[in-house]
């Protein structure tokens, strides 16, 4: 057991002075699960102790481990209470990456210790710290409405976010579909803010797609180039092509889309030989004016219209999930985005940007929004956390708890 102690430890170290209702302690929940070695593909305790803290205030707890062949198998977490609409669910992960060389660390990285009114941990934003705050902030609407909600309450979690992700959130959100559990909205409680707590909610990702642009010629002795057919030049083409035009001009919840090339490979090592067969790979990240099949449909087009009946090419599309998403701007962000304005003063930016994450697979049931807490050490050295933003994230999720049940 990697925990000690009560997750609902009055935190007198943070709270001077704890209301009747105030009582579970975000900081206390945080160090019990920063003391799991939960390293993906690992549980590490983590959410033993999860399943511990929510079935002593009333929820249903379930854990299921799944299985990929190739891969490891991951435990994985969901629990409930109340049976009733409006479902609002909280989503994360307890694993987390390796913590590196663990004596480069002023702090143990699974010690969860405090100093300078910071708590050290690898996971103390990424996203074990997240974690504590939104089950702190639910108890605490619990105590504060008779222990139940006004609609129903999740907590989603799963133990391989950080690894290849293939046995985590969308098998445990197929589980709970096949189950006939409804959600109404989601937060997603990943480290979403750039500099300061409130100043960014993540309210959709642009898609990802992987290409490969293959040019076929006829091989041939470099000094007869006329009874060979170079690949090269009709390569130099189709690329030139496609860097030229811009993919669209952006819309008005995401940037321009984008496509850049990593990489053009012949593979020749021989200088008198015209090669067979020129290859380049290339990566779009593209907004929602764009689905995966029109994205291909349109580069297919483009390239054709280059390469004229001249040019013998073909593409090899890589299999992507990570299509583009995006939670329109309305009564749900306006909720969350008023709950960071109370606590933090901030009017916070809705951003689509950055890599992709599990809320590419929660946009399936629901929409979802993702805020937690501040990312700029998460997967570093000395990953921590001020207690001070564990004292507002909690304030922020138990204003949107109680203004969405209200
Ligand atoms: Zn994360």
């Amino acid at each position: 057991m990697c925990y000690t102690g009560s997750p609902l430890s009055r935190g007198r170290t943070v709270r001077e002075k704890p209301s009747p209702t105030m009582t579970a302690d975000p900081v206390a929940i945080a160090r019990n699960l920063l003391r799991c070695r939960s390293v993906t593909p690992a549980e590490g305790g983590a959410l033993k102790f999860l399943e511990t803290t929510l079935k002593g205030a009333g929820f249903t707890v379930h854990r299921m481990t799944f299985s990929e062949p190739g891969a490891d198998d991951v435990e994985n977490f969901y629990a409930r209470i109340g049976t009733a609409a409006p479902h609002l669910m909280f989503a994360g992960h307890t694993d987390v990456v390796p913590p590196g060389d663990e004596k480069a660390w002023t702090h143990p990285p699974f010690s969860g210790e405090v100093a300078g009114g910071e708590l050290y941990g690898r996971g103390a934003v990424d996203m074990k710290g997240g974690i504590a705050c939104a089950v702190a902030a639910v108890l605490d609407h619990l105590v504060a409405n008779g222990g139940k909600p006004k609609g129903s309450i999740s907590f989603l979690i799963t133990g391989d976010e950080e690894g290849i992700a293939v046995n985590g959130t969308l098998k445990l959100l197929q589980w709970a579909a096949e189950r006939g559990e409804k959600f109404d909205h989601c937060i997603l409680g990943e480290p979403s803010n750039v500099n300061a707590l409130g100043d960014t909610i993540k309210i959709g990702r642009r898609g990802s797609l992987n290409g490969h642009l293959i040019v076929s010629g006829r091989q041939g002795h470099v000094a007869y180039p006329d009874r060979a057919d170079n690949p090269i030049r009709g390569l130099v083409t189709i690329v030139a092509a496609l860097q030229a035009e811009p993919l669209d001009g952006g819309s008005a919840l995401f940037p321009p889309s984008h496509l850049e090339f990593t990489s053009v490979d012949v593979g020749n090592k021989t200088v008198n030989l015209i090669p067979g067969e020129a290859r380049a790979r290339f990566n779009i990240r593209f907004n929602d004016m764009h689905t995966l099949d029109s994205l291909k449909a349109l580069i297919e087009r483009r390239a054709a219209r280059a390469a004229g009946s001249a040019i013998k090419f073909a593409f090899k599309w890589e299999p992507s999930n990570a299509g583009v998403f995006a939670v329109k701007p309305g009564p749900f962000t306006d909720l969350v985005a008023g709950a960071i304005a109370k606590a933090t003063g901030r009017k916070p930016e809705f951003s689509t940007s950055g890599g992709t994450s599990d809320a590419r697979f929660i946009t399936q049931f629901c929409p979802v929004v993702e805020f937690g807490l501040v990312g700029q050490t998460m997967h570093a050295v000395d990953e921590r956390v001020p207690v001070a933003d564990l004292t507002a994230l909690t304030a922020i999720y138990r204003t949107i708890v109680d203004r969405y049940f209200a």
